[in-house]
């Protein structure tokens, strides 16, 4: 049936046809992290989210270019930077650097373009000047500069199409400053802030004087600098659905007259225990905390990944554990056909007649709007079926080879790599053939003995058709 998914502009499943169907070139956008301070599991939530769809893409042979922003300037950092006396640089860098360090541990491929809004600044004064030339943004009596939502609809747009606003509910006079406002009101919003004290050393000179810009223009402007005025898709948390990605539209549209994105994802929130997450209630997690208490990147991601990515996703140790628990099946898995395709005397070639039939139904599960669950159900019916043709050893080397292939195309879109063996020490080793020794010369009770010390001392060992080996108790 091919790639079809919920497109939040049109509240429906649609079938995926890129903008240039013939070049199988993909534009996608992901509003990035706002830098003033760690991200959290919630938003990680969103952008290995992201990472996946990027992932699928390009298993179906699309050439993503994934643009992920920056937001290192907007209200929240302008107060941080001022609160601790450091540069705006200085300040965004740290959580910046963070935020990198993170989207690796957790699996993630590095974007293709990651702007800066503060590098984008001629970009966003320009936009905003087109559409101060189109008569939809207006210099208020405050110095900053406006979007005019009346101007805008005035001209045959529409605002209010990823979100239904019922205008006459909703107060439509008003003219909101700041970055984050009240989803209550469709006000008049800054695309341009005219400088106030508070912004200390934060400032730009422009058209209508010193002053930075709005966070929802520096999306439009970062977004269609790199992927042109429309592209295929955008994507982020639902939280952004109105009013930052409702501005998005409006600034595009308003600016260019053509249509900004043509597919919209919107990822549900990760709530923590059943409760929303937050400082205050002590459920508030970033991944250096998760790692600290001995869980892995591939933990977190699997565990992120394992849901609907349009469900509410509740976050629990527990659950961090079992997908522990889990990658530790595949993982064996895996390592037994490993073990099997290499262990062919002079040939590991994949038997092309062997059947990955799972695959094609593994595809078939995340080109249905992403149903990850339905996806990792595939797997693990996979991984049954394979345990026990394994040992039942009715499995070639070749087609070990030709399940380790499948496998790799499969784990192209999940991304959780491959576990990182554990070289036993040279003592741990010797103490092995020791034991292999001793069981070559039928001394059961010794080789029993070495075992045990072994166990004790935090190795398993494992006998397979290829002989014994050292596993490392988790
Ligand atoms: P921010 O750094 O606050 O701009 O957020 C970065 C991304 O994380 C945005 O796409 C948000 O929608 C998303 N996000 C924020 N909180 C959560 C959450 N609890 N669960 C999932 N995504 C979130
Ligand atoms: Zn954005």
């Amino acid at each position: 049936m091919g790639l079809r998914f919920f497109n939040t502009l049109s509240r429906s499943v649609q079938a995926f046809v890129p903008l240039d169907a013939s070049s199988k070139t993909v534009g996608m956008y992901c509003c990035g992290p706002t830098v003033y301070d760690f991200a959290h599991i919630g938003n990680w939530r969103t952008f290995v989210f992201a990472d996946l769809v990027r992932r699928h893409l390009t298993f179906h042979g699309y050439a993503v270019k994934h643009v992920m922003n920056i937001t290192d300037v907007e209200d929240k950092i302008i107060r941080r930077v001022r609160e601790t006396r450091s540069s705006l640089r200085e300040f965004t860098a740290q959580y910046e650097a963070a935020f990198f360090k993170d989207l690796r541990t957790l699996g993630c491929l590095e974007p293709h373009a990651k702007p800066r809004a503060t590098e984008h600044i001629a970009d966003i004064i320009a936009l905003i000047e087109q559409l101060v030339a189109r008569g939809i943004a207006y210099q208020a009596g405050d110095g900053s500069v406006y979007f005019s939502i009346e101007k805008y609809q005035g001209c045959g747009h529409h605002y209010g199409r990823l979100q239904k606003l019922d205008f006459a509910a909703m107060r439509t006079t008003e003219r909101v400053a700041t970055d984050e406002y009240d989803k209550e009101a469709v006000a008049d919003f800054a695309l341009w802030k005219a400088y106030v004290p508070d912004d200390g050393t934060v400032a730009w000179d422009s058209p209508w004087g010193k002053g930075r810009p709005g966070w929802h223009i520096e999306c439009s402007a970062m977004s269609m600098k790199i992927l042109g005025a429309s592209f295929d898709l955008h994507l982020g948390g639902e939280d952004l659905k109105f009013p930052h990605h409702e501005d998005e539209i409006a600034q595009s549209e308003g600016a260019t007259g053509r249509p900004f994105a043509k597919y919209w994802l919107h990822g549900a929130h990760l709530l923590v225990e059943g409760r929303k997450m937050s400082k205050s209630l002590g459920n508030f997690f970033t991944l250096p905390d998760l790692l600290a208490r001995g869980f892995t990147g591939r933990d977190v991601r699997f565990l992120l990944l394992s849901a609907h990515y349009r469900e509410t996703f509740n976050f629990t140790l527990e659950g961090l554990a079992g997908a522990r628990t889990s990658l530790a099946r595949i993982d064996e898995c895996v390592g037994k056909l490993r073990d099997l395709a290499d262990g062919a005397p002079g040939c590991a070639a994949p038997d092309v007649t062997g059947s990955d039939a799972w695959l094609d139904a593994f595809t078939g599960a995340l080109d249905n709007d992403f149903n990850v669950a339905a996806a990792w159900g595939e797997i693990f019916k996979w991984i049954t079926v394979t345990n026990k043709a394994i040992a039942e050893r009715a499995l070639s080397a070749s087609q070990a080879a030709t399940q380790l292939a499948a496998w790799k195309r499969a784990n192209s879109v999940l991304g959780i790599g491959t576990a990182i063996t554990t070289v036993a020490p040279a003592e741990i080793q010797a103490l092995l053939a020791a034991r292999q020794a001793a069981r070559a010369a039928r001394d059961f009770k010794r080789s029993d003995a070495i075992r045990d010390e072994l166990k004790t001392r935090g190795w398993m060992i494992e006998d397979s058709p290829k002989g014994a080996k050292l596993k490392k108790i988790p």
